[in-house]
């Protein structure tokens, strides 16, 4: 029988389609890979020695032996951008602001050809440093309301280039999204007087069957009511409202857990396309008792139509219990 299963945080809807659900190996991705074997390319515009061909507006650099190993870049084509004044204003019924905000790439390594799942734990470190450093930096900016890191992997997540990248998008407003994930863990703290995600995490290692990983800092689940297949999460255990805020010595335990989960699915489900953003509470609401920050992992597998349009819910063709043991099983 199929399932509606309901997220514990945020109140969502999902249905677990148990009648037609299919084996986690059914998964495996065969469709065409934004990959390439070349360790450099002269066609890319994030490859080292091609920055005359490719100019690009440099924000921030860390070297090594007087080479960069990561950088970040003004996007060539910002949906957002510091040079427009910040100006808010109501046009009859509607309400607008100048495109301000701030939209930055970071190249993860001069390497063409790797990614996160294929980089070792210390690379991983350097690439989460720096997207803390970046953050820090950014948030400074008073204009700003909200910033998000997320990371665009194959061609059915939205990337076009295969140089291993991140992007950072910092916004002037609070997503409303953002806005209703965070009055909803609010709720949940005024009625419980305590975090919801401390409270499913306790429960989730009690019951051991959705964790992927656990370490000293982290844990990574497959979620309860993942809205597609192998939609996992990785949580800090000590509560934390931004990811700015994580400790360095935490950064290493956090690397091991990218590390694993993206390697499993590389490993088990042949490099499927994939999305992770890192979810933490706005800069204006600080570090509060009700909002955890965590990364969203989501494998491209499935695609969303009419249903999901209309009702805001999701179908999910596989059984998140399978999808964690055969994560589990699959050694890295
Ligand atoms: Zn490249
Ligand atoms: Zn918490």
């Amino acid at each position: 029988m199929s399932e509606l299963r309901q997220n514990i945080v945020y109140k969502e809807w999902v249905i677990i389609a148990k009648e037609r659900a299919k084996r986690p190996h059914d998964f495996i991705d065969n469709s065409p890979k934004l990959e390439s074997d070349k360790t450099y390319d002269e066609n890319c515009p994030f490859c080292p020695g091609n920055e005359e061909k490719f100019p690009h507006i440099e924000v921030d650099r860390i070297e090594k032996n007087s080479k960069w190993i990561l950088k970040s870049v003004f996007n060539k084509y910002p949906a957002l951008s510091k040079d427009t004044s910040f100006e808010w204003f109501e046009k009859d019924i509607f309400r607008v602001i100048t495109g301000y905000g701030i939209h930055e790439v970071i190249i993860e390594s001069p390497i063409h050809n790797t990614t996160i799942a294929l980089m070792s734990p210390k690379e991983i470190s350097s690439v989460l440093l720096f997207y803390k450093k970046r953050e820090r930096e950014i948030s400074k900016n008073k204009n700003i309301e909200y910033v998000i890191i997320f990371r665009n992997h194959g061609y059915k997540a939205g990337a076009s280039l295969v140089h291993p990248h991140s992007q950072i998008l910092a916004l002037p407003i609070i997503p409303r999204d953002v806005k209703q994930r965070v009055e909803e863990a609010f709720k949940y703290y005024s009625d419980h007087g305590r975090c919801v995600f401390c409270k499913l995490i306790e429960e989730e290692i009690k019951n051991q069957e959705r964790i992927i990983l656990e370490t000293d800092h982290f844990v990574s689940m497959v979620l309860y009511a993942a809205s597609s297949p192998f939609h996992s999460w990785i949580l800090p255990k000590k509560h934390l409202s931004r990811f700015v805020d994580i400790k360095d010595e935490e950064i290493e335990d956090l690397s091991k857990h990218l590390k694993n989960v993206l390697l499993k699915l590389y490993k088990g489900l042949n490099n499927p396309d994939y999305n992770y953003i890192l979810r933490s509470s706005p800069i204006s609401y600080g570090n509060n008792k009700y909002f955890h920050w965590y990364i969203t992992i989501v494998p491209r597998l499935t695609r969303s139509a009419g249903f999901e349009l209309g009702s805001g819910m999701f179908i999910n063709p596989s059984i998140p219990e399978e999808d964690a043991k055969f994560l589990r099983e699959i050694e890295v």
